[in-house]
């Protein structure tokens, strides 16, 4: 029998191997959502099942009101939190939501990542700033993180950990990869003294370099 939507089944189980072997996430934490191409559906990582056994059939097919096209298996307790990005922004087509280390701390902390790296402006367009707390599986936490991201493609989520959101799933793994290394790098910077911002003006002139210069074209 051949499986629907199979293509970006795969992909979102390949990222989520990937953040896995990155450390982005331990367990069964975290979640991966893709837009399915030509289709107002997205889909999503099933709940609490390894990364490392997810199969095609696992990953679930939902409609932007939440009802569920295809799969059996329960979809990861955040899928209003990815649809209420999608339905936030027509821009982001992938939703990788983390739970790594550097990133809980800042959000334990409940302090922003400040738009001091280069990188990050460039990929996210400026500090990352944490969301009010919901609990997990909220619709409360979509509103809030929607919320806190606007104007970024990043955000950290209270006591909890990170979302990142871009335009596919590769640019939207290196999102949530940037942020992780930046924050780990600011809780560094901290021991030195602090860090010192990166005024507006080159961060406008450093992303758009990124979206319109930067790389092979
Ligand atoms: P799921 O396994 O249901 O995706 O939940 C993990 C998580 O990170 C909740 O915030
Ligand atoms: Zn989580």
């Amino acid at each position: 029998m051949t499986i629907k939507f199979a293509d970006v089944r795969k992909k979102v189980i390949e990222a989520g191997l990937k953040m896995f072997q990155s450390h982005l996430v331990v367990g069964t934490w975290g979640n991966i959502s893709s837009r399915v191409p030509g289709e107002k559906y997205m889909a999503i990582t099933p709940s609490g099942v390894d990364y490392e056994v997810i199969k095609p059939e696992d990953i679930v097919i939902m409609d932007m009101e939440g009802n569920i096209v295809d799969g059996d298996k329960k979809p990861s307790i955040e899928y209003p939190l990815h649809l209420a990005v999608y339905n936030d922004r027509s821009d982001v087509n992938a939703v990788i939501h983390t739970h790594s280390t550097y990133c809980t701390a800042m959000a334990m902390a409940r302090k922003p990542i400040p738009a001091a790296a280069e990188d990050l402006v460039q990929i996210v367009g400026g500090d990352v700033r944490v969301s009010e707390y919901c609990l997990p599986g909220s619709q409360e936490l979509g509103a809030a993180v929607v919320k806190a991201m606007a104007g970024r493609n990043a955000v950290l989520l209270a006591n909890h950990g990170a979302l990142g959101a871009g335009k596919d799933l590769k640019e939207t793994l290196k999102i949530v990869s940037v942020v992780e290394k930046t924050a780990q790098a600011t809780i560094f910077a901290q021991v030195l003294g602090g860090v010192v911002e990166l005024t507006q003006e080159d961060i406008d002139f450093m992303r758009d370099f990124y979206l319109h210069k930067y790389g092979q074209r």
